[in-house]
């Protein structure tokens, strides 16, 4: 039966390679709903092409833009903005697949609301499931929800996990792989000095200035371990993470018999979005084969948890449980928007998540509206530390002892 889709957040990056995969199969995927923030032109050319029923902006102004663009070229596209609206077309009966590419925290709502609705939900929106966890993974069980991974590493454990086995069928660990990002050779003394567009080149993956960010730092993989966590239903103990630069085994199962499944692909984002809207047909998803031989050399080496504090601190906040994770991504997110506006260094980044963490005085959530007071919480602690740190570095600019 075709697939009816709501996809949050299109205009990004996982939206852009979403529609790409959806434009392949018009036989087998629908377009119900489109979302983004502001970016209407965008969004107008989506709807001109993918005809959905309704489309969703951030505000009024962008709403009108929008709708007037689309009523000249004759689209019916109904558009509705905020909030509310977002909630609604992620619950609305009319999809029955909602892709959640909403990047950061902004995503929890509507992500939520499509779990509570029974939806089948394509999660990459990793920060909903970080910051809500265990109430997350409650309500897509109470709801019959199904949640199938689109972030690549996830989706490649789920592609390497057994199907139908006893709870956990012999697994001893799963491992994560991490490309280290463009720092990871880098002197670590020059860290602190460098750009936002430096932290967003990253060496294999074309993404959003957010997760980008996160990727130099280390912290995407960090929420990458609290994410399998609440997925898989793992301890952090038993997830690991390896360094593998060229991002061709996108993550493996270890078993306890010494077996260890691996799912390989070219770092397209398609693969793991096609996988994910077929399931469990396989579609063609516009990715090339893989070339082993041309690729001829993979390497492996060891996290370096000095040089990505980053990743410390999001294993120290699973290992914490309660609202730390809330609190944890959400000091990144405000430091990483400090970060793209050159308010802080690259290295404050883990200062500031650092510095939320260690004043956190955390308790277990009794529903989202804990985890988002948490998160309210952190915000500001991450705000009033980035006031003082961005006074440091100009006054240390001023005098020309810069220690960033
Ligand atoms: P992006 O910045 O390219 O796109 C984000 C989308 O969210 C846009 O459509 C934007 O309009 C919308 N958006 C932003 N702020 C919003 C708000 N406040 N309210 C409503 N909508 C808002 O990001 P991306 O790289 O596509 O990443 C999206 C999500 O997928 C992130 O959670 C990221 O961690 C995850 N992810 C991305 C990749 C990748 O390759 N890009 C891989 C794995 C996981
Ligand atoms: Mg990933």
């Amino acid at each position: 039966m075709k697939k009816c889709l709501t996809l949050l957040g299109s205009t990004g990056s996982i939206g852009d390679s979403t529609l790409d995969v959806v434009g392949r199969h018009p036989d087998r995927f629908s377009v119900y709903a489109l979302t983004a923030h502001r970016n209407g032109d965008k969004l107008v050319a989506q709807c001109l092409r993918f005809s959905p029923e309704v489309a969703v902006v951030g505000d009024a102004q962008t709403a009108a833009s929008v709708a007037a663009q689309l009523k000249a070229a004759g689209c019916r596209t109904q558009v509705a903005y905020g909030r509310d609206a977002l909630v609604q077309v992620a619950r609305s009966e009319q999809c029955d697949t909602v892709v959640a590419a909403i990047v950061g925290a902004a995503g929890l709502e509507p992500t939520l609301a499509a779990a509570r609705a029974g939806k089948r939900i394509l999660l990459a929106n990793k920060e909903a499931l970080v910051m809500s966890g265990a109430i997350f993974m409650d309500a897509v069980r109470d709801h019959g929800a199904t949640l199938l991974p689109v972030d690549s590493e996830h989706n490649a454990i789920f592609q390497c996990l057994p199907r139908d086995a006893a709870e956990h069928g012999g697994v001893s660990k799963i491992i994560l792989t991490a490309s280290g990002g463009p720092f990871r050779t880098r002197e670590p003394a020059t860290l602190a000095g460098v750009t936002p567009d430096e932290a967003c080149k990253h060496p294999n993956w074309v993404m959003g200035r957010k997760i980008s960010v996160d990727s130099a730092t280390m912290m995407n993989k960090g929420l990458e371990v609290i994410e399998a966590h609440w997925l898989f239903g793992l301890a952090g103990d038993r997830i690991e993470v390896l360094i593998h630069p060229q991002s061709v085994i996108h993550s493996l199962v270890s078993y306890a018999d010494g077996s260890v499944l691996a799912q390989l692909g070219n770092p397209d984002m398609r693969t793991p979005i096609a996988h994910a809207l077929a399931f469990p047909d396989r579609v063609d998803s516009g990715v090339a084969q893989l070339d082993l031989a041309q690729i001829a050399m993979l390497q492996f080496e060891k996290p370096d948890y000095e040089r990505f504090p980053c990743l410390a601190l999001a294993m120290q906040a699973l290992a914490a449980g309660g609202v730390a994770s809330a609190a944890l991504n959400a000091a990144n997110e405000i430091a990483v928007d400090a970060f793209l506006e050159r308010r802080i260094g690259f290295m404050d980044i883990a200062r500031t998540v650092g510095f939320v963490l260690e004043g956190l005085s955390n308790r277990t959530p009794n529903g989202l509206d804990d985890v988002l007071a948490a998160d309210a919480d952190a915000r500001r602690a991450a705000s009033e530390f980035i006031a003082g740190r961005a006074f440091v570095t100009q006054t240390a600019q001023r005098t020309g002892s810069v220690d960033r």
